[in-house]
């Protein structure tokens, strides 16, 4: 006879482990199917191991800048086989964790891919399970374009998969991955390339980060280039990679990177079976609650087509499981204030309304404060990568509603003050503050 379970969560990343956990801490019987890694996007391929890749590039900058603070640092080239094992190896050690919270969780662990049997229930390796609540958690996968010798290119996955530093590289796109990975791979020694559709990177976001960052980008000697598409790519014998545009070329990269964005993995899944469809966007469409069109079908994270972050997956997930189990009826992910870090070099941290956005909508009641400065760890280098902060207020009692920065020490900053924007902080209790001193921070307290 067919298990039942009262949750099953298709998806062993973020979202799925999630919510699966916090429903089993309510006293349910769980289960999350995951086809490969536990851990999901952020383990394996995404937030920790780029984040190691982003603290060696680090490295590199505080080994280039130790002889100007008096240090006898020689700088050799970075030992990347030696990088990338004690990478694998934190991401592997991660993976058991990651299993052994799921058993002391009391949620079962089933390996293999699942497809809908029904709207009540899933199949994996040939046994139908049924369950009460099922939640689809399958998040994304690099998206790829659909022109001649693509497959030349590798994405995000591959460039974790690296066996050597590339020695030149084409990276095209212009969103997070593409400056997170433009910036490590040009601290760590490689020739970058950086090749954008349009004329900005990181559209999004508010424009002073953007400008600074590409400048910040270009004087750190990344190439890039602005307004290009391309029609096909050729790898010749020697394995070199030429890249073609409507009248030119661009050639000579030993490697080249996808970094256009992500899509939903949800082929495969079955998903007419269970009564399912998808937006045009690829997305399986949630209300607030992250109740799909099927009763009993949920959908969260990536997958959803809201914001792709880790801590998004995790908190609607464990706010799902709240509402259903944990007799909190109107627990939903407050997708409000989402602070967001940019691991680029310098790093990026945004929360709440970009400049733009805030004027669109509140006209002549926006009043910005920005400060623009030096941070003081560069008086003693020749290298003088800038600070820039921004405080978007509206209203007479000039209420804080973003916060955008962009400097060494912005990812570290960011999340105290999305705390009190969050509570609906005004420029005035920033004022009110005492300052830090001396640090970076310091400035958004003390900006006129
Ligand atoms: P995932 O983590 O992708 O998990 C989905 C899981 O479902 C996968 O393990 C997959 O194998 C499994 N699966 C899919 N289909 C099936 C099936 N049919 N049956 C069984 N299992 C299935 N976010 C941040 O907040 N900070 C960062 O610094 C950051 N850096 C990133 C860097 C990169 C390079 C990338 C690609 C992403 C990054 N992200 C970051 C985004 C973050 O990784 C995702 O938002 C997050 O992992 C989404 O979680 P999820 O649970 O929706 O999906
Ligand atoms: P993004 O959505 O950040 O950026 C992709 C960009 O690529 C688009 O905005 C678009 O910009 C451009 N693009 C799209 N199609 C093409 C094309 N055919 N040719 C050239 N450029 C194209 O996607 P990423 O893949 O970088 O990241 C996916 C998501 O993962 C992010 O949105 C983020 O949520 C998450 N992530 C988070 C990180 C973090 O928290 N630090 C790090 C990495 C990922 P334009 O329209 O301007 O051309």
């Amino acid at each position: 006879m067919a298990q039942h379970f009262d949750l099953i969560a298709i998806g062993g990343g973020s979202g799925g482990m999630a919510v699966a956990r916090r429903a089993a801490k309510y006293g349910m019987k769980c289960v999350v199917i995951e086809s490969s890694r536990l851990g999901g996007t952020c383990v394996n391929v995404g937030c920790v191991p780029k984040k190691v890749m982003w603290y060696a590039a680090q490295l590199n900058h505080a080994l280039h800048d130790a002889p100007e603070y008096g240090f006898d640092a020689t700088l050799t080239t970075v030992d990347w086989p030696q990088l990338k094992s004690g990478r694998d190896a934190y991401v592997k050690r991660l993976n058991n964790i990651y299993a052994r919270n799921l058993a002391n969780s009391e949620v079962t662990m089933i390996a293999g891919h699942a497809v809908f049997a029904s709207h009540s229930s899933v199949m994996v390796n040939g046994e139908t399970y049924h369950a009460d609540h099922i939640v689809v958690a399958c998040g994304g996968r690099p998206a790829v374009p659909d022109i001649p010798g693509a497959e030349h290119g590798i994405t995000s996955d591959g460039f974790f998969e690296l066996a050597s530093l590339p020695r030149r590289v084409a990276i095209v796109g212009s969103g997070y991955i593409a400056v997170e990975l433009a910036g490590v791979l040009n601290a760590l020694g490689s020739e970058v390339s950086l090749m954008l559709r349009r004329q900005h990177l990181l559209a999004r976001f508010d424009v002073m980060l953007r400008e600074e960052l590409m400048e910040q980008m270009q004087d750190d000697g990344i190439r890039i280039t602005t307004g290009v598409s391309f029609s096909s790519v050729e790898r010749a014998d020697d394995q070199t990679i030429t890249l073609r545009t409507d009248d030119g070329v661009m050639d000579g990269y030993d490697t080249l990177i996808w970094a256009i964005g992500r899509e939903s993995k949800v082929n495969g899944l079955n998903l007419d079976v269970a009564g399912l469809s998808i937006n045009d966007a690829g997305f399986i469409p949630v209300d607030e609650f992250q109740n799909s069109a099927v009763k009993g079908i949920y959908a969260i994270g990536d997958v959803t087509g809201q914001a792709a972050l880790t801590p998004v997956a995790i908190a609607a997930g464990r706010k799902l499981a709240d509402r259903l189990f944990g007799g909190k009826p109107d627990a939903r992910l407050d997708e409000s204030n989402i602070p967001s870090v940019v691991f680029s070099h310098p790093p990026i941290g945004t929360v709440g309304m970009t400049e733009d956005d805030a004027r669109e909508q509140f006209g002549d009641d926006v009043k910005v404060y920005q400060s623009r400065f030096v941070p003081m760890y560069y008086a003693m280098t020749a290298r003088k990568p800038r600070s820039a902060m921004k405080l978007v207020t509206i209203g007479a009692t000039e209420k804080i509603v973003g916060c955008h920065i962009i400097g060494d020490g912005a990812d570290e900053m960011l999340q105290g003050f999305a705390v009190a924007i969050k509570m609906g902080a005004t420029k005035a209790d920033f004022d009110n503050t005492i300052a830090i001193h001396p640090t970076s921070a310091e400035e958004l307290v003390t900006m006129r």
